[in-house]
């Protein structure tokens, strides 16, 4: 398959190891940012053909184990409630939350629904006029022009029974975040292809120079992360700190302009709580106060909901690429995909799971 194909071929992975190896004359750590890619590396033991001296670490970047214990409540307390009908991609389903998850809902009799797009969301809305449809708006720049568009459409629509509850995140000010922590030993990152595609890389050139690392935009097959990693060490050991596009066949430096206006239009950008990380300044969308009767946290008055994370989960420092999964005690014994302690566990792209399904 086209554009598929080409970048699983085993000759052309081969040649790029060799090339980082011969490359590679000092240890370097480098974070893949997104979950997506750090499943592509455990399912194709892609750490296991590296050199020992480039260790990978894997970062915040799957949605749903970023989205706050809270807000997983919060949604659980608008599902639960008797005209409502509650849209959700089907992993957010089983995140627990403080005391339950939206599966448990749906066993008690709440009128929770699995989708595919928000657009099912709105005609889900349109047919039941009598229910108050809500979708879980989760994820990063990549699935929020979509929503942005449900809620434009559903005022043109003038549904008013729909609404969202918001929770989306950016990656720029995670990465910031996670290079200003004192704690941090990441030297260079690979930046998220299909954030990049949405929103194009010129927000990291600033953040590639303040804090003298190198971004390389990568893609998501083998072939795209070993070139990324090459990329990412031929800078560091040429002590270069520059911001490189991997991702050329589908990332422009300016992004999609359409998706962009969309979401400055629609979404105003403000402090977000991330899952075992804290709140990170200016890292998340809100809808503007124009759409604010799409707003299911003001709608159903559930802005008040505060939780703290279980101690038991070290989830916060395997997001910011401080731990390994295997390092938590609770690892594969009290937290498996099947009875998940946090939400890292959960998500197929989370890093607890991918570490439980392909690392021997
Ligand atoms: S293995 Fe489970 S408990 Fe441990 S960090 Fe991962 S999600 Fe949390």
């Amino acid at each position: 398959m086209k554009y598929l194909d080409e970048y699983r071929d085993a000759k052309v992975a081969q040649v790029l190891i060799q090339k980082i190896k011969s490359t590679a004359k000092r240890p370097w750590v480098i974070m893949e940012i997104c979950g997506g890619q750090t499943h592509t590396i455990l399912k194709y033991g892609i750490e296991e053909l590296l050199p020992t001296n480039i260790t990978l670490v894997h970062g915040p970047g799957c949605p749903v184990c970023v989205t706050p214990l809270e807000m997983i409540d919060k949604a659980i307390a608008i599902a639960s409630l008797k005209d409502v009908i509650f849209t959700s991609y089907g992993d957010m389903l089983r995140v627990p939350g403080s005391k339950s998850d939206l599966l448990n809902v749906k066993a008690n009799g709440g009128d929770v629904r699995m989708v595919y797009s928000p657009l099912d969301a709105l005609k889900i809305a349109e047919t039941n006029p009598e229910n108050k449809v809500v979708f879980f708006s989760v994820g990063f720049e990549t699935t929020a022009p979509p929503n942005a568009m449900a809620v434009v459409e559903a005022q043109r629509r003038k549904l008013n029974n729909f609404s969202i509850l918001c929770a989306h995140v950016l990656v720029p000010p995670a990465i910031e975040a996670l290079l200003s922590s004192k704690a941090s030993r990441i030297q260079a990152f690979l930046a998220a292809g299909h954030v990049c595609t949405v929103m194009g890389y010129s927000e990291y050139l600033p953040i590639s120079k303040k804090y003298n690392t190198p971004i390389v935009v990568t893609g998501f097959e083998p072939v795209d992360i070993l070139q990324g990693i090459l990329m990412a060490v031929q800078q560091l050991e040429e002590s270069r700190c520059e911001v490189e596009n991997q991702y050329s066949r589908s990332v422009r430096l300016e992004g999609n302009p359409i998706a962009k206006k969309l979401l400055a239009e629609t979404f105003d950008i403000v402090d977000r709580k991330w899952r075992g990380i804290g709140t990170i300044p200016q890292s998340g969308y809100r809808l503007k106060e124009k759409y604010s009767s799409f707003d299911a946290e003001k709608i159903f008055n559930v802005e008040y909901i505060t939780k703290e994370e279980s101690p038991l989960c070290i989830a916060g420092e395997v997001l910011q690429g401080l731990k390994k999964p295997t390092e938590c005690s609770a690892f594969g014994t009290l937290c498996k995909p099947e009875s998940p302690l946090g939400a890292p566990m959960v998500s197929t792209e989370g890093a607890c799971a991918a570490y439980f399904h392909y690392h021997k």
